[in-house]
C-alpha cells in the first residue's frame, strides 16, 4: 500500500481532486466522512456526545444537530476540548483500521484530511495540497455550496493558513482554473504518484494524528 495525504483548505477542491484520483484507480479513506459516520444516530461518537450534552444536541429526526453542537463549542473551549477528545480519536482509530485492511495490498491510498497540517503527516509517503486564492474558495462556498460570504471568510480564517499548507507539499494541485484545469492538474499529480517506489507489503502502520477529520 502507497499512502498518499491529500488536504486543502475548506473549499479547495480536496473532494473534488479525491473523486479523480479514484477513477485513476486509488482507494480514498476521507477522514470527514469517517466523522459523519461515526456520528450517525447510534454510532459510537453520536453516542458519546449525547452522553455529555444531552438530548439538545439531537434535532427532531434523531441526527445530530451539527447547529446545537456548534453553539455550544464555537465560544467556549472547554467543551471544544471535550468534542475533540470524543472525535479525533475515534476518528483516528477508525482510520487505522482501515488502513490496516489495505495494508497488505498494492492499493494506492488516498487519505483526504482537512486538517493534515493539524494531525502530523509522518508516515505518509507523499503529501498532496490543493491550492485555490481564498477569494475563489469563497465564491465557490457561496455558489456550490450555499455559505454567507462572512461565514466562508471566518471558516478560512479558522484554518492552518496557505503557505502552512503549501510547506508540507510534495505536489501542489493548483486549482484556480476550470474543472478541465484541474482534470489536467490531478493527471500531473497521478504522473507523480506513480513513479514512486512501492514500499514493502509488511511495513507497520503507526495511526496518523488525532485531528484528522472535522468534528
Ligand atoms: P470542503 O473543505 O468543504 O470539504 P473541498 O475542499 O472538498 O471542500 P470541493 O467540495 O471539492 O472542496 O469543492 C468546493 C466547491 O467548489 C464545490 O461546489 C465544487 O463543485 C466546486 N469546485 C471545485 N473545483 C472547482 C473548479 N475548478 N471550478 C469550479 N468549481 C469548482
Amino acid at each position: 500500500m502507497l499512502e498518499i495525504g491529500l488536504t486543502g483548505g475548506i473549499g479547495s477542491g480536496k473532494s473534488t481532486v479525491a473523486l479523480l484520483l479514484v477513477q485513476q484507480g486509488a482507494e480514498l479513506v476521507d477522514a470527514d466522512a469517517l466523522v459523519h459516520e461515526l456520528q450517525a444516530p447510534g454510532a459510537p461518537v453520536f453516542l458519546a456526545m449525547v452522553e455529555r450534552w444531552g438530548p439538545r444536541i439531537v434535532g427532531g429526526d434523531g441526527t445530530l444537530d451539527r447547529g446545537a453542537v456548534a453553539d455550544i463549542v464555537f465560544s467556549d473551549s472547554d467543551e471544544l476540548r471535550a468534542l475533540n477528545g470524543i472525535v479525533h480519536p475515534a476518528v483516528s482509530a477508525e482510520m487505522t483500521r482501515r488502513r490496516e485492511a489495505l495494508a497488505a495490498t498494492d492499493a494506492t491510498v488516498i487519505l483526504e484530511i482537512p486538517l493534515l497540517v493539524e494531525s502530523g503527516h509522518e508516515g505518509l509517503h507523499g503529501v498532496v495540497v490543493v491550492d485555490v486564492d481564498p477569494e475563489v474558495a469563497v465564491e465557490r462556498l457561496m455558489a456550490g455550496r450555499g455559505f454567507e460570504e462572512q461565514d466562508a471568510h471566518d471558516r478560512i480564517g479558522s484554518q492552518a493558513s496557505r503557505g502552512e499548507r503549501l510547506a508540507l507539499a510534495d505536489v501542489v494541485i493548483d486549482n484556480n482554473g476550470s474543472l478541465s484545469d484541474l482534470s489536467d492538474e490531478v493527471d500531473r499529480c497521478w504522473t507523480w504518484i506513480e513513479s514512486l517506489p512501492r514500499p514493502p507489503l509488511d511495513r507497520e502502520i503507526r495511526p496518523i494524528g488525532g485531528r484528522a477529520g472535522r468534528g
